[in-house]
């Protein structure tokens, strides 16, 4: 069944593995180590970054953008992708907050559709820009708009809202990181394993 205004013209566009698609985007998933809301790993260790295969080849697009446009080096790092239902359940016990979160009995989040992710900028060496905030540090610091007074945090931020832009995905109000495809509505929620197979966990 389809979810309210989704068209689901592509909701049977493959997944495909961030790196074999976009192999110079970094790829840290935090829900597969401590350093998230849940201050525990969701995802097993070896979990992969998973997307629709259309929304994959926008990071490619996103990280052409930064070749062009950024300092020499810089690149796009991915903290979550495409989310199992599951996951998302876990992470909704342990914070129950809709404010932080979609409640999964109103159908969850779009990372589950793999058309959603959660992304930052690392330099040429790798380190993480400075950015308005860590993954997952919610409240007045996790804003798409930059209200503090560090002038650096304001153009890294800048430049992966106008890379991941003209790449076709949208920000999202609350969550600096976060970022979906502009046209989500022309797919679904979809499972996978996380780890290679293609049955559901
Ligand atoms: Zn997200």
């Amino acid at each position: 069944m389809l979810a309210c205004g989704q068209d689901g013209r592509r909701a049977d566009e493959p997944m495909v593995e961030v790196k074999t698609v976009a192999p110079r985007v970094v790829v840290e998933l935090r829900y597969a180590t401590a350093r998230n809301l849940a201050k525990r790993a969701i995802y097993p260790k070896n979990a992969r970054a998973y997307l629709r295969r259309g929304v994959a080849e926008r990071l490619v697009r996103a990280q052409t953008w930064l070749d062009a446009y950024a300092p020499k080096g810089t690149r796009l790092k991915i903290w979550d992708a495409w989310r199992p239902a599951w996951a998302h359940q876990q992470l909704w016990k342990v914070m129950p907050n809709p404010e932080l979160l979609r409640d999964p009995r109103l159908g969850g989040s779009l990372h589950t559709w793999g058309v959603c992710v959660d992304a930052t900028l690392v330099d040429a060496a790798g380190t993480e820009l400075k950015m308005p905030s860590d993954f997952d540090v919610f409240g007045k610091k996790s804003k798409t708009r930059y209200t503090g007074a560090d002038p650096a945090v304001e153009q890294n931020l800048r430049r992966l809202q106008a890379a991941m832009t003209v790449a076709g995905f949208q920000v999202v109000h609350d969550e600096w990181w976060h970022f979906c495809a502009k046209d989500w509505q022309a797919y679904a929620a979809i499972d996978l394993s996380l780890t290679g197979g293609e049955v559901p966990e």
